[in-house]
């Protein structure tokens, strides 16, 4: 599954090669990725440019004339530019530029959603209006207090995108190990200073992912021709039966609210 940083490099590519381009027309092969009514998304997005893309924790955001369309790619979505070359299986929507090219979204499983919405209104109304701030953007303290009122787990709070956005589960994982608390400490049990570490290492975890162009592990692969290298510094994630980096003992697998979850138990407590 593509998580902030694997986004933020789509984001980057796709915002380097298309920048500039205007939508000649969009062909939608699979209908039900938008949640919009079909014509309407297809008019509205016909005549506009291109003017950049951003991103909010792990939503796409196509920045157009008018409106900006709000891609978020879930467990396997992914994009490919082309030009009008035969549409492959599980391309579902054609968004075709007046260069000629074209931007395919692919999805095997289905899951990835498209929204339009105006420039006036797309950071006031969801789905960006109900994500917390990054860890980047989120004060320690702040997060410290939210913590305190939360009996449960610390890797789901983590993970809840409204309360801090972009982890998902490798990267929550990575987090806990370097703050050295354990994923299924209560959240209300977390102290300041573990809280004020959580942040600095869920900041470090996201850049320094970022900076190798994400994580790439059998879930995910980017179609753009960047390959992540981040899997070369996980402590943790995928590394089962694996000596701890730091204290040697074995690192062991476990279930937390159904995710799959890499901890050393020496070293977090
Ligand atoms: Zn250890």
């Amino acid at each position: 599954m593509p998580e902030l940083p694997e986004v933020e490099t789509v984001r980057r590519t796709l915002e380097y090669a298309l920048s500039g381009e205007k939508i000649d027309d969009v062909i939608l092969h699979y209908a039900k990725i938008v949640h919009e009514d079909p014509q309407y998304f297809i008019e509205t997005l016909k005549g506009q440019t291109l003017h950049g893309i951003e991103r909010a924790g792990k939503y796409l955001l196509f920045i157009l004339d008018r409106h900006v369309l709000i891609v978020h790619l879930r467990m396997e979505g992914k994009f490919y530019i082309k030009s009008q070359e035969p549409l492959e299986k599980h391309e579902h929507v054609t968004i075709r530029f007046q260069s000629g090219r074209e931007l395919r979204y692919h999805d095997v499983r289905k899951f990835g959603t498209m929204d339009l919405r105006t420039l006036e209104n797309y950071l006031s109304s969801e789905p960006v209006s109900n994500l917390g701030p990054e860890p980047k953007d989120l004060d320690p303290h702040v997060f410290h207090q939210i913590c305190q009122k939360k009996s449960i787990e610390i890797k789901p709070l983590l993970l809840d995108q409204t309360i801090i956005s972009g982890l998902g589960n490798i990267y929550v994982d990575e987090t806990l190990f370097r703050s050295h608390v354990h994923p299924t400490r209560i959240a209300h049990t977390i102290t300041k200073d573990e809280a004020i570490s959580l942040i600095a290492s869920a900041t470090y975890v996201l850049n320094k992912a970022t900076s190798l162009g994400g994580t790439t592990i059998r879930s995910y692969t980017s179609s753009l021709g960047v390959s992540g290298k981040f899997q070369n510094e996980l402590m943790v994630h995928m590394r089962k039966g694996s000596p701890c980096p730091v204290c040697g003992q074995a690192i062991i697998k476990m279930k937390v609210k159904g995710r799959g979850t890499y901890v050393c138990e020496h070293c977090q407590h």
